[in-house]
């Protein structure tokens, strides 16, 4: 039974189960009175009993409890109003890094490592997108750029929109073989969109860089090193992937200083 705070369920069990109580209610309290009652009043008085709270409580519980249903739908509505990107769908900037950075600092869970891979994604010649064919196009590119990287990732994988025509992804669990693949897997899969701006076939491109952890960091270190990645991905050329692992630099031990 769905009991959650947008159930129906919720308001009619609450409704149904609050106009009891205010009967059991009513009956206990009244019962002292009982005794000294004639028995003909004492089953009107019984009747009333019953009857009087199931009027008047149960419109208002019903009332009450759907007000809060609908404040729970409309709160749920804001919440991802607030953290999806209105173009494209996909998080927004500030709810990617909000939820990988939860992720980087949770509890593990059994059986899921403490490692992944992080990727930022850079559109090609974007602006010659817009230049050529007008932003509404280039808005059209940004659509189907999102629908080709949504195509080969995992429900569980997260994706945001981190700037105009940049994009993130956080893959939890990754090891570099499966964040080459990934990235890969993206870069053909954007380079086989057909984008049709008036009439005419224009390829598509991104370029990726990424970085690949295996145990916990800040995210600005995941961050700062996929984008030296990708600027080396745009300077070889575009249309590339480049991820590193991060490497970390332990420090040196007392006895050895
Ligand atoms: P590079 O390969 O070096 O990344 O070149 P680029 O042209 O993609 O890079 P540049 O930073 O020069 O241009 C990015 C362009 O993306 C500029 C801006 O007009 C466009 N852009 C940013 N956000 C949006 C958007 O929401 N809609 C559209 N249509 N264009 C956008
Ligand atoms: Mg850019
Ligand atoms: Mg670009």
């Amino acid at each position: 039974m769905d009991l959650s705070p947008q159930s129906k369920t919720r308001t009619y069990v609450a409704t149904i189960a609050g106009s009891l109580l205010c009967v059991a209610a009513a009956l206990f309290f009244d019962s002292f009175n009982w005794l000294h009652m004639p028995s003909d009043v004492r089953v009107r008085a019984i009747l009333l009993d019953i009857f009087l709270p199931l009027l008047l409580a149960a419109p208002l519980i019903f009332f009450f409890m759907n007000k809060l249903r609908q404040l729970a739908i409309a709160h749920d509505r804001l919440a991802i109003f607030a953290s999806t990107d209105a173009l494209t769908g996909v998080l927004n900037r500030s709810a990617l890094t909000s939820a990988i950075e939860r992720w980087l600092v949770a509890d593990p869970v059994d059986g899921i490592p403490v490692r992944g891979a992080l990727l930022i994604l850079d559109a090609d010649n974007f602006k010659s997108i817009n230049d050529s064919y007008g932003h509404d196009q280039g808005d059209v590119a940004l659509r189907l750029i999102t629908d080709a990287v949504k195509s080969v990732l995992r429900q569980t994988d997260l994706v945001g929109r981190i700037g105009g025509e940049e994009f993130c992804v956080f893959l939890w669990g990754a090891t570099q073989f499966t964040a080459d693949a990934v990235g890969e897997r993206i870069r053909h899969a954007v380079s086989v969109t057909p984008f049709m701006p008036q009439g005419k076939l224009h390829k598509l491109s991104v370029s990726i860089g990424g970085a690949v952890f295996d145990r916990r960091l800040p995210l600005s270190d995941l961050l700062r090193v996929a984008d030296q990645q990708l600027y080396f991905a745009k300077q070889n050329g575009r249309n590339r992937v480049a991820v590193s692992p991060i490497v970390h630099y332990e420090s040196v031990p007392a006895a050895a200083a």
